[in-house]
């Protein structure tokens, strides 16, 4: 049962969060600790309170690229709240805070007549798990219109230009870096637009979204698209496309998007990624390589999806 703590450094957290709540899947296990960060000194108290106890800290944001283990998660898992946003459109740049929503951001663009940022209303997540993963929509990703971020890791922050995190398709060299950084805020270019064009654009874009993916527990693509090709499309050629394995299924709508059924678990939704895969690699020779980040306390089974 959640209930309330608070760690030396006097950051108040809730212990045995369940995960569920905070992703978009709805499913996993708890969080040893749980803080939400509102400002990004809340943020940073937080990031330093983990390492200072030595216990492991994950930083999340809205949890719709993640799976979390049924088994929950080892330590501090840090929810990104901080939205500070200010428009400098004079340097045709915006800077905003990690925790801020990217599809609010592309329609806080669009009031202020700010081009460059609606493909971000097709993403559902903050901007610094866009930054994390290069995430990206209708054409554009993070990597065409990030100028820098500022990035913690221990000991140090420093604003890093886009050129440094090694963009490539939904891939970061955040992904895998051992100190574990997180981007704190974000530098955006963007320019001078008609507002009214703009937001018949996010209009016609949130419209297209609507049509062509399935609402639901789900992480938006399980899997990475192939060279050349859509993993959708893949999936679909092993007629997996709306069946079902206990508490998940592949939507009938959208190929690769695996949801859960409510009641359904995060072992669930694990078994038939893996089943999916397998099916497409016997179909096809290609392994698909899933885009959805796995978090916690998962067994060696798992890996099964990355080997
Ligand atoms: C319906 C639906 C549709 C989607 N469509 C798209 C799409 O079109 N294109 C696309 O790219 N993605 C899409 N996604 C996936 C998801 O929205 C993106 O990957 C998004 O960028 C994840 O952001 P988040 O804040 O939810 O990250 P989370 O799920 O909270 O975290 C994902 C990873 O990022 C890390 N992370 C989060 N914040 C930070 C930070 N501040 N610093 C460092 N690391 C951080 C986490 O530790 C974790 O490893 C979709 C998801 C859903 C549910």
């Amino acid at each position: 049962m959640t209930s309330e703590a608070r760690f030396p450094s006097g950051l108040r957290v809730r212990t045995q969060e369940p995960m569920a709540r905070h992703t978009s899947f709805g499913v996993g296990g708890a969080a040893d600790y749980w803080v939400e960060t509102r400002t990004l000194d809340s943020l940073r108290l937080a990031l330093e309170s983990a390492d200072r106890m030595n216990i492991p800290r994950t930083i999340m944001g809205h949890g719709t690229n993640t799976l979390v283990a049924d088994a929950g998660v080892e330590g501090l898992v840090i929810n990104n709240r901080c939205m500070d946003f200010e428009p400098s459109s004079a340097a045709g740049l915006i800077r905003v805070a990690s925790g801020h929503s990217m599809a609010r951001l592309a329609g806080r663009c669009a009031r202020l007549g700010l081009g460059g940022l609606s493909f971000a209303i097709g993403v559902p997540g903050t901007v610094g798990g866009a930054v994390f993963g290069n995430a990206g929509a209708f054409g554009s990703d993070v990597a065409s219109v990030l100028e820098s971020a500022l990035v913690w890791r221990p000991g140090q922050e420093r604003e890093s230009a886009a050129c440094e995190f090694g963009f490539a398709y939904r891939h970061s060299n955040l992904q895998g870096e051992d100190t574990n950084p997180v981007v704190l805020a974000a530098s955006f270019r963007v320019q001078r637009s008609d507002p009214g064009a703009l937001r018949t654009d996010l209009l016609r874009l949130a419209r297209q979204r609507r049509a062509t993916q399935p609402q639901g527990q789900n992480a938006g693509s399980f899997f990475m698209n192939p060279d050349g090709d859509y993993a959708g499309r893949l999936i679909e050629t092993t007629g997996l496309k709306g069946k079902a394995l206990g508490g998940a299924f592949v939507s009938p709508i959208h190929a690769n998007f695996i949801s859960a059924r409510p009641g359904g678990t995060a072992r669930d939704v694990l078994d038939l990624a893996i089943a999916v895969r397998a099916r497409v690699a016997e179909a096809t020779g290609i392994w698909l390589t899933p885009e959805v980040r796995l978090l916690g306390r998962w067994n060696s089974r798992a890996q099964a999806l990355y080997s």
